[in-house]
């Protein structure tokens, strides 16, 4: 008899979860609705001019935009009496910023035993390992079965440097430009075999390495490419293993000489390929290029901005409901090619940093507190890779257990006008419209709170297209919701559709629509105060998808 009875007692336990879910009237009251109107379009607007201002340089992970962010909101949170959650009593969680990158100083270059200056006369763009190996010139390196060009035809090049020159700027798939006359359609049939770059054809055939001579676009542009490469990613110290002190399979390098370099190498030989020589040749026999590099790891901070109102109710106040957002945006662009240079990022996520803040003050505003308590989280790093939010689940600084349900603010503020045809449009919601992603994944009880409490409250327009785990556009793994959905909290992702400023110089405060971030904030803050009064903690009762079994 066994399953019925495990079906019924299942039946059973889910039935108070099952009937509040499925027929949930959440009841707003007046006074409720009173604190929730402390949130105003004014206020919202206030504090988004400042936070996406020029002045705040686009936020970038790490910046000093971010950090005076970051001492705005502590400013406003100490002057409401907020509790600080970050490390030993503050309201920051520090982490620290790693990036390997090459120690110029004790990097050492030679040719024929002559020292060169790495960063002046070398730099190494991609790749790893050290090289004592001689040099073969191979033309432009393109091996292109369909046009019958191969300069690999007479020359060996096993455990040498191949050097290539080829004018232009390199670009599409490789390191150096298309020859004259061939397009990317003439990379027709397979990579490696049918046609090849320089890469692919030396680290097929056993080269030490690549060799990229100045080109005209190399030698006016060597400051920048010098200054960009031989600088490993940055990554989150604490999330990231050491790289290992020798690299792990075989070392290949991909190196860019400075005319200085390359004059020296081809002194004296049969062809100068900066003057015009194609033709495939050994060079300087009997010559060596060594290079071994060093690396030092530099370290940056950044932080998490973490607060606690504390609850009225003696045992729920353990309890916490989690409200977030990334404060965060993808800083400057020197070289981008409009005048304005700063990725302002207003709606992304200037919006979701300002509702949280508003959200704060409205609860230190109201005449009563919440029976549950309520974290406030500002993530850093959420556009380099959802840095704050995997930092603060890996190294929570409060009882991760006990925080019952997150909800996650990102992209609230803009709307698509009327009449509005533009195509990058097309899937942004109207002014009384918004995307609800995450809260019917989890928790039935989650999904049926947040859904009663807008059909209570303002009854906007929740649209519940992306709120699948296989919707293509995989919108519940790209905020920082998902680090607490991977910890098992159940989560809700408030967001407004993908517009044309979405990660453009042109997310200006301005082109926000405030009465719609006023209602949505407004109904994000009571259906965090409708969790914070549950009776019982929304359980996790849906099958998960795959990505959130992985933890
Ligand atoms: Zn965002």
């Amino acid at each position: 008899m066994k399953r019925t009875f495990l079906a019924l007692l299942l039946v059973a336990t889910f039935a108070t979860q099952a009937t509040f879910a499925q027929t949930t009237k959440v009841t707003i009251t007046a006074a409720e609705k009173k604190i929730a109107e402390n949130i105003t379009a004014a206020q919202i607007s206030n504090y988004l001019y400042f936070v996406a201002s020029d002045a705040m340089g686009g936020r970038d992970t790490p910046s000093v935009g971010l950090d005076i962010t970051a001492e705005f909101l502590k400013m406003n949170l100490q002057r409401w009496g907020f509790k600080p959650a970050g490390d030993n009593g503050t309201f920051f969680q520090k982490f620290g910023l790693r990036r390997d990158v090459i120690d110029p100083k004790a990097t050492s270059v030679k040719y024929n035993g002559i020292s060169y200056e790495y960063g002046e006369d070398l730099a190494r763009v991609g790749g790893s390992g050290s090289i004592s190996a001689p040099i073969v010139f191979a033309g432009n390196g393109w091996m292109i079965k369909s046009k019958g060009l191969n300069p690999y035809a007479n020359i060996d090049v096993k455990g040498k440097v191949i050097a290539v020159f080829a004018e232009g700027e390199p670009g599409g798939r490789s390191i150096t430009p298309l020859p004259a006359g061939v397009t990317q359609a003439d990379l027709t049939g397979t990579r490696g075999t049918d046609w090849a770059d320089v890469n692919t054809y030396g680290r097929a055939n056993g080269a030490a390495g690549v060799l990229v001579l100045p080109s005209k676009f190399l030698a006016d542009n060597w400051s920048e490419v010098t200054a960009q490469f031989g600088r490993g990613r940055m990554v989150v110290d604490k999330l990231t293993p050491p790289t290992p002190a020798t690299p792990t399979g075989p070392s290949f390098s991909l190196l860019v000489a400075s005319p200085k370099l390359a004059k020296a190498i081809f002194a004296g030989e049969q062809g100068d390929p900066m003057n015009g020589a194609t033709n495939s040749f050994d060079v300087g026999a009997g010559k060596k290029f060594e290079l071994s590099v060093a690396t030092k790891t530099e370290m940056a901070w950044t932080q998490n901005v973490i607060a606690l109102w504390e609850g009225s109710d003696p045992t729920l106040k353990a309890e916490m409901v989690a409200v977030g957002a990334h404060y965060d945006h993808v800083g400057t662009n020197p070289n981008a090619p409009g005048p304005d240079k700063i990725w302002n990022g207003a709606d992304d996520d200037g919006s979701g940093t300002v509702a949280v803040l508003s959200i704060a003050e409205a609860l230190a505003k109201a005449p009563k507190r919440p029976k549950r308590s309520v974290l406030l989280v500002w993530h850093a790093g959420e556009e380099k890779g959802l840095w704050g939010a995997d930092y603060f689940n890996k190294f929570p600084t409060v009882d991760i257990k006990k925080v019952i349900a997150q909800l996650n603010i990102d992209m609230i503020g803009r709307s698509k006008a009327a009449g509005d045809t533009n195509p990058k449009n097309k899937e942004l919601s109207g002014p009384n419209d918004i995307y609800v992603i995450g809260s019917e994944m989890m928790s039935s009880t989650l999904g049926a709170v947040v859904k009663g409490t807008n059909s209570g409250f303002l009854k906007l327009g929740y649209d519940y297209k992306y709120d699948d785990p296989k919707d293509p556009n995989r919108f519940f793994f790209r905020s920082d919701h998902f680090h607490y959905a991977q910890n098992g909290i159940p989560v809700t992702f408030w967001f407004d559709g993908e517009h044309e400023d979405y990660h453009q110089p042109g997310d200006h405060p301005d082109k926000i629509d405030y009465q719609k971030m006023e209602k949505v904030t407004r109904t994000i803050f009571l259906t965090m105060w409708e969790l914070t009064d549950l009776k019982e903690r929304p359980k996790v009762d849906k099958e998960l998808p795959a990505e959130l079994k992985q933890r």
